[in-house]
């Protein structure tokens, strides 16, 4: 195998073909380079992939939203023409609990941080001597400066809000679920950096809460298009082609080629003018060359990983929530979820009804299933039975005589990187000590970490990052 230069212009490998490579691939093309991108599964996507069982259900990785602080991914989408593909839902966060209990963050449209006041006043679940003890939080909270977050990277989400004296059952029921559907971490675990930054997000702009979801599954309104644009742009894309090796030049300074193996053939060498890996950091870590792994930029990536998660799937004959929009819960092991015969019109089967008479309409669930470190040698009977003891719990009247018709587990030992205290300094901008090596995806730097804004963003930055080094040009990183 090798690169070919079609167009005259230069030529750049891409390995990996979720949100960030493809990014970086229309970002590309749309510059007239010559692109490759090099998938190792059968189906683009990565983290937010998807395909139809054999019922013709669409089954996806995760359950995945759009957040109103997103902008990047807007402006992709609003190019490929499927922006319009989101359905925006009411600005409420609804959280429910054990034995069918409730509450709500609902928003109103107020100058920020005035948006969410009548949230906390409206709120009738924690007391006022609770809510009190959120005051001496809110200030750093508003007007963190990057420093003070910077400093926060050296304490867990626990330590921090303990230091506030933030009161315990609000710690429980609303912050432990936040963390826990923000990266699949405990409160715990998490930095504290991290929860803070996105909460400051969520209280200087008034619609970034604002929660999303697509209108049917990612293949078809995002991933399929992302695709589409490259290969309709003189760009290739090559499915089940796994990078087994990078191999550096005879005097180190530059890759020479990735190793491919195309389905089960022998691997052979792919040559190009740039390489550009927008890979999960696990399999990342694997193939930088031992020559590099006294690098500062290399070595500080090493000591990343991936953050295990479940996603449960699962089908009920009748409908058990009426709620059209993601759904958080503190008691158990579903901190986030959706019922998405509400919220995705297209997953609805034939035959249920459409609109607010929802009668006659079973629930269609997915589960962020976390933590899920303890969970992962569980049989899928045994998660599942797990995660509908949660359902029945928090759905006590409404799940009593509804019935599992379905259901499917996907496990994802090492999903997005874990942002654990200590270690936001080993994140790195997306050009390379090597001259002609770009990385894109959550660990590099940008301001949304891992997630499809943040996949999106490094993925542009790895582009430019790349055009500039082309063109002789100062490259700086940004947020
Ligand atoms: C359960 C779950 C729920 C989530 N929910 C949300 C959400 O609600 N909102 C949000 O914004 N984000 C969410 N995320 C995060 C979001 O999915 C990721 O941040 C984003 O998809 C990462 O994209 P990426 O391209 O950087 O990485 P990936 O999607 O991991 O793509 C990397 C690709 O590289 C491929 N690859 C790996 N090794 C090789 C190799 N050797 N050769 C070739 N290819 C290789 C992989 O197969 C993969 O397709 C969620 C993630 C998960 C797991």
């Amino acid at each position: 195998m090798s690169s070919t230069n079609m167009t005259g212009n230069k030529s750049v490998v891409i390995a990996g073909g979720g949100i960030a490579g493809l990014s970086a691939g229309i970002a590309l093309v749309k510059q007239g380079y010559q692109v490759e991108v090099y998938e190792k599964r059968p189906m683009l996507g990565g983290k937010w992939s998807s395909w139809r069982d054999a019922d013709g259900d669409w089954i996806e990785t995760g359950l995945h939203v759009f957040f109103g602080a997103y902008d990047e991914i807007f402006t992709l989408m609003r190019d490929l023409g499927v922006y319009d593909h989101i359905l925006w839902k009411n600005h409420v966060m609804t959280y429910t609990l054990s034995k069918g209990d409730r509450f709500e963050f609902r928003t109103r449209k107020l100058p920020s941080p005035f948006h969410l006041l009548p949230a906390a006043l409206e709120n009738k679940f924690f007391s006022w001597r609770e809510k009190l003890t959120l005051i001496g939080a809110l200030y750093p909270m508003l007007f963190g400066s990057p420093a003070y977050y910077a400093e926060q990277d050296n304490q867990t989400y626990k330590q921090w809000n303990d230091m506030m004296g933030i009161d315990q059952r609000m710690f429980s029921k609303m912050f432990i679920p936040m963390t826990l559907a923000l990266k699949f971490l405990a409160a715990d675990r998490i930095s504290a950096r991290i929860v803070l930054e996105v909460i400051g997000i969520f209280l200087r702009q008034n619609n970034a809460s604002r929660i999303g979801f697509l209108r049917g599954s990612p293949q078809q309104h995002l991933i399929g298009p992302m695709a589409d644009f490259i290969t309709s742009h003189g760009g290739r894309i090559h499915a089940d082609s796994k990078v087994e090796r990078i191999e550096m030049s005879a005097d180190g300074t530059r890759v020479a080629a990735l190793h491919i193996r195309a389905g089960t053939a022998e691997p052979q060498p792919v040559t190009a003018d740039h390489f550009l890996m927008a890979l999960p950091i696990h399999n990342l870590k694997r193939l930088i060359p031992e020559s590099l792994k006294s690098q500062p930029y290399f070595e500080g990536l090493t000591r990343l990983n991936g953050v295990p998660v479940l996603t449960v799937h699962l089908w009920t004959d009748k409908q058990v929530s009426h709620i059209d929009n993601c759904l958080f819960s503190p008691d158990g092991v579903i901190p986030v979820y959706a019922d998405m015969a509400n919220t995705t019109p297209e997953y609805r089967r034939p035959g249920d009804t459409d609109g607010a008479n929802m009668a006659g309409r079973g629930s269609r669930f997915q589960f962020v299933v976390a933590p899920a470190d303890e969970l992962m040698s569980l049989s899928d009977e045994e998660i599942v039975a797990r995660v509908w003891a949660n359902v029945c719990d928090v759905f006590p009247d409404a799940s009593a005589n509804a019935r599992i018709i379905k259901s499917a587990v996907v496990r994802v030992p090492q999903s997005v990187y874990g942002p654990l205290p200590g270690l936001d300094k080993y994140r790195v901008p997306q050009a390379s000590p090597v001259s002609n090596l770009f990385l894109a995806g959550g660990y590099t730097i940008q301001k949304f970490y891992d997630s499809m804004e943040g996949a999106c963003r490094s993925g542009n930055r790895a582009a430019n990052a790349l055009i500039a080094r082309d063109c002789g040009l100062a490259w700086h990183p940004t947020q």
